[in-house]
């Protein structure tokens, strides 16, 4: 059967102006579509454009130029009663739970809110929707009247999703969800995203700064360094024959179970830090660190190519 794609990138830029003729590069010309019902992974270390780029997805940025399809209409060029319509449709949890919950508001507040703004449910009929949220997420309605501070982290981040949920959203990003929570936690609200996932026949975008973290969750994933995507593949596929040098350095630093193999095998040490996004490299932008680099990686833009299957890299060594 034919999947559909419920969200299409297409050549997205997103650069910022910091003065004179200096951008940031958030993100060069990435390309990727999710499918309705999948979670995509979205993978790189800290500052490769990710977190920008689902922001700018879901609108709170505008594209320099590219484009945003949700459900096959251009999100960034729709009218605005459509466009709101569509900021229903697509919710946001964030990584740090504590943060993005204003502390003046009590649980119930919070949750409320989006049902509030979007006329969706009021007075009684609303705090009845914000106890059956609360019940999704595995809290109860002794939570509603409480405030944020009162809650752990990852009690925080069930707010978040509860609030996420609660205007009936289809597409969810999910910006690093549970970094920030104890890894005891993670797995919980891993658990809890899927559950709903299932139950909701929600599509989610999981942004994560480790391959370790989306492995289980994500079932195809983009892995981007400084603005670009280097590859992009279904999950297994990914971890079981990386072709793109960052993504097997990454795979490389991930522990693993059993001592004797985690022992023996060869670690990828990447050297130096992830250049700056205003002056990236000339070439293929991971040339700087890339352990396997030809002449050709510093003069030409390596093209993002089918090297397998439904599997794309950006890489010479696939020219
Ligand atoms: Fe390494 Fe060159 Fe491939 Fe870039 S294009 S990842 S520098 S081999």
């Amino acid at each position: 059967m034919q999947r559909k794609k419920l969200v299409e990138v297409k050549d997205l830029k997103i650069h910022f102006k910091i003065g004179g003729s200096q951008y940031v590069k958030a993100a060069d010309g990435i390309s990727f579509d999710i499918y309705q019902g999948e979670t995509f992974g979205l993978v790189g270390e800290s500052g490769c454009g990710k977190s920008t780029t689902g922001r700018t997805m879901i609108g709170l940025y505008t594209p320099t130029s590219g484009e945003i399809r949700y459900d096959g209409k251009d999100v960034h060029r729709m009218p605005g009663k459509e466009r709101r319509q569509l900021t229903r449709k697509m919710q946001m949890i964030f990584q740090d739970p504590y943060a993005s919950l204003n502390p003046r508001m009590d649980v119930a507040e919070i949750i409320g809110e989006g049902l509030y703004l979007n006329g969706l449910a009021s007075g009684s009929e609303r705090l009845k929707r914000v106890y059956e949220l609360l019940g999704m997420v595995g809290l109860s309605k002794e939570h509603a009247n409480r405030f944020p501070h009162e809650f752990s982290g990852g009690q925080r981040q069930r707010i978040g999703i509860a609030r996420a949920l609660a205007v009936d959203p289809e597409f969810i990003i999910a910006d690093e969800p549970i970094s920030a929570l104890d890894v005891s936690v993670q797995a919980q609200v891993v658990n809890l995203l899927k559950n709903l996932q299932k139950e909701r026949k929600l599509t989610y975008l999981f942004i994560a700064h480790d391959l370790a973290m989306v492995k289980h969750v994500s079932d195809r994933i983009g892995v981007m360094y400084l603005g670009n995507m280097m590859e992009l593949a279904d999950s297994e596929q990914l971890y079981k024959d990386p072709k793109h040098p960052y993504t097997q350095a990454l795979l490389s630093a991930i522990p693993l179970p059993d001592p004797d193999v985690e022992q023996t095998r060869e670690r990828i040490l990447l050297e130096g830090d992830v250049p700056s996004p205003i002056n990236p490299p000339s070439g293929c932008v991971f040339r700087t660190r890339c352990p396997v680099a030809k002449p050709v990686c510093a003069a030409e833009k390596p093209v993002w190519r089918e090297v397998a299957p439904s599997h794309f890299a950006a890489c010479h060594l696939y020219s």
